[in-house]
């Protein structure tokens, strides 16, 4: 079941904290996302936290003050470990029970200000970590735009295989690389092998992309062998997340077949801080559809609430920041601005049902990736692969420099939001890493 709209959403709910109100912040007490952070200036432990305007809740320090009873006491207290795991397997209940009590706690008029403000902490003095130990790491391929354009790179005469439109295409991927936003990787390594080569060489990655997704997070799980019903597939999912999915095409191209992405993709995954629940996206649902002369889902994939409002609209929105950009203080380079309910072919539920219909189990804080979010707009592909159609056109930032694929000391920052006539604007805050060169060499290798 999605969510339906509660005292939680209300447009004219304000937070006695100012700067959550200004109408700009990512974070209006309308949203609430959740997070795992420490200070950065004392040995302190990591612990779970909520973001209000520029400040953070500190759920540990919330738990020590006993305002909570029954589920919403026990929710903080799961909140009070280094990873969100346990409060996330805790299920809905749990989470809408902490979301309305912080809700409350926070708002202008609390009875309890005094107390609250005593658990802030400024976003501007504390480090993140992933906000839950990740079990396991699936990465879709859900935007038939993105199916479609990189098809038509790798294969021209065939660009979308005939299971697309009936599979939600993905594979495994690899939770040890992922990691949180700030993230600095060296460059890959791996086997490529030219247009006209027969034997590959291994080398740096020189075309070394970026990939615009959201992250999935499971919440409470299901046991082997008992699938997920589309019906119930939300009810097993805690929030979502923006996710760079890191990719080296060169490697990519060589391996990919027959068995999928391999090296090409698991030496980096970059996720935000900020876990938006469901529960928050409610006010930003919309319809789920299908292009008439499309197939229509299986039954399994197909609901009436996922096709009365199964999509979400979210806003998503990339930027480049080059090595010079950042030494000039120069504003970054849009690259791209997406929207997932336009990019997105199948629905977070549909993802979901899929993923466990043979009896695959979901563990709480498992990770699902949507794929590259690439809309049917030019200006909307969500990787440099399609923007530069693959190499060919390449892209002028600003300050005069190009870009076919990233450089060494290329950062790339995602943002996402929400906004909707008669709600407040809420947003993702921010996933940022940066490329650092191939680890032992200090030249910086060019498409
Ligand atoms: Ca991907």
């Amino acid at each position: 079941m999605t969510y339906s709209i509660n005292e939680t959403h209300d447009p004219r709910l304000k937070s006695f904290v100012a700067s959550a109100n200004d109408g700009v912040t990512d974070f209006p007490i309308q949203n609430l996302p959740f997070c795992v952070f420490s200070r950065a200036d004392v040995h302190d432990p990591f612990r779970g936290g909520v973001a209000i305007g520029d400040q953070i809740v500190d759920l540990s320090a919330l738990a020590k003050m006993h305002l909570l009873s029954g589920v919403a006491a026990q929710a903080v207290q799961a909140c009070t470990e280094p990873t969100l795991n346990r409060f996330m397997g805790m299920g809905r209940e749990a989470w809408s029970a902490l979301r309305v009590a912080l809700s409350r706690l926070l708002a202008q008029g609390s009875a309890h200000e005094g107390t609250l403000r005593a658990c802030l902490i400024p976003q501007s003095v504390v480090e993140y970590a992933l906000p839950a130990q990740i079990g396991d790491y699936t990465d879709f391929y859900a935007s038939v735009h993105h199916a479609t354009n990189v098809g038509k790179l790798f294969r021209p005469d065939n660009p979308l295989l005939p299971n697309y439109k009936w599979v939600p295409i993905g594979y495994h991927g690899r939770a040890s690389s992922v990691a949180v936003s700030g993230q600095k990787f060296y460059r890959p390594k791996g086997q490529v092998c030219g247009v006209g080569q027969t034997v590959p060489v291994l080398q740096a990655s020189k075309r070394l992309d970026y990939e615009l997704e959201m992250g999935i997070f499971i919440g409470a799980g299901n046991a082997l062998g008992e699938p997920i019903t589309i019906d119930r597939a939300e009810d097993h999912v805690f929030g979502m997340c923006l996710l760079n999915d890191w990719s080296a095409r060169d490697i990519q191209g060589w391996e990919y077949q027959p068995l999928g992405p391999f090296l090409a993709k698991n030496f980096a995954t970059t996720i935000s801080p900020w876990i938006v629940t469901l529960e928050a996206l409610a006010p930003f649902r919309a319809a789920f559809t299908r292009p008439s002369d499309d197939p229509q889902p299986l039954p399994y994939l197909s609901s009436a609430e996922n096709s009365s409002q199964g999509a979400l609209d979210i806003s998503l929105d990339v930027f480049l920041e080059t090595a010079k950009s950042r030494a000039a203080s120069d504003a970054p380079n849009q690259l791209s601005q997406a929207n997932l309910r336009e990019a997105a072919y199948w629905t977070v539920a549909q993802l979901v049902a899929h993923h466990t219909v043979n009896g695959c189990n979901m563990e709480p804080g498992d990770l699902l990736g949507t794929g590259t979010m690439s809309g049917p707009k030019e200006g909307s592909q969500g990787a440099l692969l399609e923007i530069t159609e693959g190499g060919k056109k390449p892209v002028t930032l600003s300050n005069g420099e190009t870009r076919t694929f990233l450089e060494d000391g290329d950062a790339v920052i995602m943002r996402a939001s929400c906004e909707r006539e008669g709600s407040v604007r809420i947003g993702f805050g921010e996933c940022r890493g940066e490329v650092l060169p191939t680890r032992g060499s200090t030249s910086s290798p060019r498409a």
